[in-house]
Order: C-alpha cells, then structure tokens, then sequence
C-alpha cells in the first residue's frame, strides 16, 4: 500500500539515495533523525474573550552546514510527521543549491481563514515566545511557508526583538522589504521554478513561447508561477485550481483576471470565459507544463499514470509519491523536482539573511541575476547527475545534496 504519510516519504527516499551512493548504515540513520524538535502548546486569546489552546511544531533537521532555515506553516492539518519531512527536504534544498545553511521547519494546527487579523498577530507572537531559546539569527531563522505571509514576518520579527531587547532583523526572512525584506522574495519560489522551467525546455527542446501550461494551488507560488510563465515566456495557461476546484480555457486564462477572482470570490472558479474543472482532471490535461504548487501528495500511483505534461515542475513541497516516481519516469514525464523546483524560495531567503548581516540592501536585479545564476547551476548539476547515473531527476537530486551534506558530517567527525 502506497504511503502518503510524507516523513515515510523522505525515509524511503533516503534508503533509496543510500543503495545508490552505497552510504554508511551509521550515516543513513543520521540522514533519517531530525537532531532537534521542538512541541509547544500556545493559549491565545480570541476575540471574543475565550481561550484556545493551539499546537506547534519546530524541527531542526540537520545543523551539519550551518544556520538552520525553513519556512513555518499555518495549516489546519499540520502533523509532526508533515513537518519532520518539510524540515528534511529543506536540509537537501540548502544543500543542493549550495547555500551554508542547515535546514529546519515549523508548524502551527490552525486554520488562519477562520481567525481574525489580531488573532492571528496574538498566535505569531505566541509561537515566537514558545520557541524564542531555539531561534535567532545565528541560530534557526524562519520565513514564509502555506499560510503564512510577509505581515507575520513582521509581527513574528517584532516579537523576538521585543524579547531580545534589541533590534533583531535577522532573526526571520521573508518580511515586508520596509523591514529588512529582500527585494524579489515576494515571486523568488515562482522566479527560481522558471529558470528552471526555461533550462529543462532547452533541454527538452520546447519552445516555451508555444507551450501550454497548467497551474495546481493559486496561492503565492501558483499565482506567480501563471503570471511569469506567461511574462516571462509568452506561454499559455490553459488551467488554474484551488483548493475548491479550478478553471480552464484552451484559448488561455489571464493570470490576473484569475487573481483578481480569488480575492473576490476567494476561488478560482468561475473565472469569465472559463470552464469548471476538478484539480484532479488539472493534472491528467494534455499540457506541456504541469505546475503542482499547493500541497504534498496529489500526484500518486492512482493518477501518475494519466500525466501527460512533458514537463512536471514542483512548486510544492513533495507533491509526488515515490510509486508515481517511477511511473512518471517510466513515462519519460521531465519532473523538476520539488527541493530544486521551488528553492528560490529560501535562495532568495539567504539573500536577504545576507543583506540583513551587512545592513546592505541590494537591488531587485541583482537579485534575479544572482538567483538565475544559482537555479540555472543547480538545475543543470541535476540533470547531468540524472543522465550519469541513469535514475530519475529527484534522486540525481537527493545524491547531489546528500554528498555534500555527508561531507560536512564527515569533516565535522560526526560519521
Ligand atoms: N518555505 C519556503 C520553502 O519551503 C522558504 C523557506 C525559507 O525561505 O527559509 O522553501
């Protein structure tokens, strides 16, 4: 029976990395344990003057490379496990873009569209406060994750300094760039995913400017990922979805009209001159792109067999099931995996943990140009892994970032 609990995910992956690198049993354990985790109750109180007790999470997952970094999530239903494996693909995604950083995770079980706005700063303020002694900024520096955004940044920034007694910018990235936010991170997931994009249609030999794409999650990284496919290479986009169901167009939606229907309707359904779709009929279109850019686990052996994109470019966090994998391969489907597909994320994340250090702001287009020269390098070292060792795009992607955490552990006398 296929698995979906996603840290068995992660721990067969590694098994499967370990066969092929012949890894150390003793190492291979060490890359299957979070080093530090971290479980927090938070009374908060509500508006109407009750109080609710939330839970939360904070993984460390592997500190061998540095500082550790990772988004936190606000998701109603956030598991331990969820965020055991969210922390992992961060250590391989820092890894593989050659960042020197560990990689780390957080959670809260919430679901923020039924808290207020002052609810919602009063449960930011209370994680930080249940978690401040693991945080800082030469120690784990959160950001932006599902659900959270560059406010909570803000309030999440606030807290810690207030606690600190000092000004503490450093501590979180993804803030408002008033505050010591990078230019670019607002679209650097999407950004980093079409470099990408544009690098495996070279490849492939695509023209992007022809090519039709279809778009799975309208929240930030979808959103950005449908604008700058068609911005950036003319591409069409022919289906959008949410959580609720989706929209489609074979003559192209307009990235904006879809937007500007989320936030009024909060759906993409019933965009004008569109069609209703289901998010799983998304997935099986006859597409050249299939962006999956909302959560863990839709492509699995029920459907992978039905994906007939020539490219899979994942912006989410584990969208794809190891069984789908080996389908998707089977089939000759181009997946971009996630841990290189979306680190422009935390690249752009690094950046400003840089900026923030030097208290040296750098421009929007020094941004993208250093971003495209990483996600072009690590895109390619993927590939050519993939190509050397015959094995899929992901594990050419987990045997890069894994050598080289390996020998950090190793230098550091830890294995
Ligand atoms: N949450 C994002 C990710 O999964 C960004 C993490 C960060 O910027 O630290 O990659």
């Amino acid at each position: 029976m296929e698995s979906i609990n996603p840290f068995e995910i992660v721990k067969q992956q590694i098994d499967k990395c370990a066969e092929i690198m012949h890894l150390d049993p003793s190492i291979t354990s060490m890359l299957k344990s979070p080093v530090r985790e971290l479980h927090v109750s938070m009374p908060v109180r509500m508006d109407d003057g009750s109080v609710k007790v939330f839970q939360g999470f904070r993984v460390q997952y592997n500190d061998a490379r540095g500082i550790t970094k990772g988004g936190i999530r606000f998701h109603p239903e956030e598991t331990i496990d969820t965020v055991r494996a969210l922390a992992a693909w961060m250590v391989w995604k820092c890894a593989l873009l050659d960042l020197p950083l560990g990689g780390a995770k957080g959670g809260v079980i919430c679901n923020p569209k039924e808290l207020s706005s002052y609810e919602l700063e009063r449960l930011s303020r209370a994680y930080v406060r249940s978690v401040f002694q693991f945080l800082g900024p030469e120690r784990d520096v959160p950001a932006p994750d599902v659900y959270t955004t560059p406010q909570i940044m803000a309030w999440m920034m606030d807290e810690y300094s207030i606690i600190a007694q000092k000004p503490q910018f450093g501590v979180i990235t993804g803030k408002p760039p008033a505050l010591g936010g990078s230019l670019g991170r607002g679209d650097a997931t999407a950004r980093g995913g079409m470099y990408c994009i544009r690098e495996a249609a070279k490849v492939l030999g695509i023209d992007l400017s022809k090519a039709t794409v279809a778009v799975h999650g309208y929240g930030n990284a979808g959103y950005h990922a449908a604008r700058l496919c068609s911005d950036l290479f003319g591409s069409r986009i022919v289906a959008v979805c949410d959580s609720m169901g989706g929209a489609s167009s074979a003559d192209g939606i307009d990235p904006e009209a879809a937007r500007e229907c989320k936030l009024s309707t909060s759906t993409v359904c019933g965009v004008p001159d569109t069609e209703l779709i289901s998010g799983d009929d998304l997935l099986e279109m006859d597409v050249d792109v299939l962006i999956p850019a909302a959560i863990e686990g839709v492509i699995t052996s029920r459907n992978a067999r039905k994906v007939r994109a020539k490219i899979v470019a994942e912006l989410a966090n584990g969208p794809t099931t190891p069984e789908a994998d080996d389908i998707l391969y089977e089939n000759g489907v181009h997946v971009i995996p996630d841990f290189l597909c979306n680190a422009g994320g935390v690249t752009v994340s690094y950046f400003e943990m840089v900026q923030n250090f030097y208290l040296y702001p750098w421009t929007e287009a020094d941004v993208h140009e250093r971003l495209d020269k990483k996600m072009t390098a690590a895109y390619h070292s993927v590939v050519n892994t993939s190509r050397e060792y015959g094995i899929n795009m992901r594990q050419a992607a987990y045997v890069r970032a894994v050598e080289r955490v390996v020998e950090v552990m190793r230098l550091r006398g830890w294995v």
